[in-house]
């Protein structure tokens, strides 16, 4: 469900934002294993910020 707000990332206003939750993701490297990290707080993402960062539609 698309909707026309501010976007939580990036600040821009009026742009479609959709729910989603940040994503941190950890690359794996020698000496550890990639891990990723989902935070629990929904936030509202324009197109180019969900483009760019990792993130989970809700
Ligand atoms: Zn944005």
């Amino acid at each position: 469900m698309d909707d026309i707000g501010i976007c939580d990332s990036c600040g821009f206003e009026r742009v479609e934002v959709v729910p989603v939750r940040r994503m941190y993701v950890t690359p794996e490297a020698w000496d550890t294993e990639e891990n990723v990290e989902v935070l629990d707080d929904v936030e509202r993402w324009c197109f180019p910020c969900r483009t760019s960062y990792p993130h989970q539609v809700l």
